[in-house]
């Protein structure tokens, strides 16, 4: 099919309008930071499928890997048949999640269900219900995760009534998210805090350094357990594998998705092995839970981060759009705030009177892709642009990425 009109009615006759679509660029292919269209247009990538393709789009060892799976076999449910591709692949996660203790790992199909079974099985552990979030966090569109998403529109309006017992509390304060514990939630109703290291959705806000250790401190203090949400900032983004390293906390769970498989859905919850161990048998689990093709996807992942120096590839393309973007604040009065940390980083646009400017965000990610660059929007104003390349881009496309975002200001 070359034909885009053709398509785009046949999309708007059979996909309902509440699941949107940004671009209207139809893949053909998609190789590195390139993505091709059906009618040969050339896109660099600044999206990777919102966060998912760290490592590339079609890498060659994951597409080796996914075509082996998948000529053995391609499903069996682990819950009847299990495999070692799974069982090695939990022991690889254990291993480079933070933590010195025994951990263990669950998989399941997307971060929404990952943050669930984290909900679910930090309630069977702690016998408490209490869950606290943070304003402006993402956590996912499913009926707990929507409660536990702080941006009402779209996510959760018209969609109610949301799960109970989700509480929120201040991001990045520690004495007001502290003092949510005296005005809104007692401690020991707490079953877990679930907290991402850097707001992704929210907008790309990383805390002060001191946040994360006192939370965890708390946490602690309160048998509360500490729930990372590493979906959009894990698997190197921020120039180490998990974004809460930089903050030198070892969390109870953590989330992982997205970049985890490069696209093949995968999702898992790790952590301390005596709270995964807590639920009886058969208490969690789904029929596509660590699916086989998905692993083999997810071991080539991490092979591919010892073996092409991905983390140290993060490093520095975190440099250049600290370098960039900080040159580009001094330049151009519509940048307001510098946003992120590492290669996760974004500003925000603002008008004449610094108030956020949403529409200015939607004119230059347009101005964007009508000259071949994808690039999205986020943060609860709408009004942050993001930057979520593959963490392998090749120079020339960065720069050439860049030029266009930067035209895009210059022209805004
Ligand atoms: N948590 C975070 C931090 C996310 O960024 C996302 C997705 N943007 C999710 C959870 C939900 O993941 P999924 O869309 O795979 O359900």
């Amino acid at each position: 099919m070359t034909n885009t009109d053709g398509i785009q009615t046949l999309l708007d006759q059979v996909i309902p309008q509440g699941h949107t679509s940004g671009t209207t660029c139809y893949v053909e292919s998609a190789k590195g930071a390139i993505i091709t269209d059906v009618q040969g247009k050339k896109y660099i990538d600044f999206a990777g499928g919102i966060a998912v393709m760290n490592v590339g789009h079609s890498h060659p060892k994951v597409v080796a890997a996914i075509k082996a799976q998948a000529e053995k076999f391609t499903h069996t449910c682990f819950m009847v048949s299990p495999y070692e591709i799974a069982v090695r692949l939990a022991d690889r996660l254990c291993k480079i999640t933070p933590g010195s203790f025994e951990k263990k790992a669950l998989f399941v199909n997307s971060g929404a269900e990952a943050v669930e079974n984290a909900v679910k099985i930090a309630r069977y552990y702690t016998k408490r219900q209490g869950i606290v979030v943070c304003d402006g966090s993402y956590h996912g569109r499913t009926y707990l995760t929507m409660a536990m998403t702080t941006k009402v529109k779209p996510y959760k309006c018209g969609f109610g009534p949301l799960a109970p017992e989700v509480y929120r509390a201040p991001f990045g304060d520690f004495k007001a998210f502290e003092q949510s514990f005296i005005t809104t939630i007692n401690p020991e109703n707490t079953a877990a805090v679930v907290i991402e290291p850097i707001q992704g959705e929210g907008g790309f806000i990383a805390p002060p350094t001191e946040f994360f250790p006192k939370v965890a401190k708390f946490c602690k203090d309160n048998g509360i357990v500490l729930v990372i949400d590493e979906i959009q900032s894990g698997m190197g983004r921020t120039g180490t594998m998990f974004a809460i390293e930089n903050f030198g906390v070892e969390p109870d769970l953590v989330t992982v998705a997205k970049s985890i498989a490069a696209g093949m859905p995968m999702s898992a919850v790790v952590g301390r092995k005596e709270i995964m161990d807590s639920v009886h048998p058969g208490g969690l689990g789904g029929t596509y839970g660590a699916n086989p093709v998905a692993c083999a996807a997810a071991h080539a992942v991490l092979d591919i981060f010892e073996e092409e120096n991905i983390l140290g590839k993060a490093r520095a393309l975190g440099e250049i759009l600290t370098r960039i973007f900080g040159a580009w604040k001094e330049n151009f009065a519509v940048i307001g705030e510098l946003r992120g940390l590492g290669a996760m980083q974004g500003f925000t646009l603002v008008n004449e009177d610094g108030t956020p400017a949403p529409e200015k965000a939607k004119t230059l990610s347009r101005y964007c892709f009508d000259n071949g660059l994808i690039i999205l929007v986020c943060g609860i104003h709408g009004n942050v642009i993001r930057a979520l390349m593959p963490l392998v881009i090749e120079p020339d496309q960065l720069q050439k990425g860049l030029d266009i975002l930067e035209h895009g200001l210059v022209n805004l």
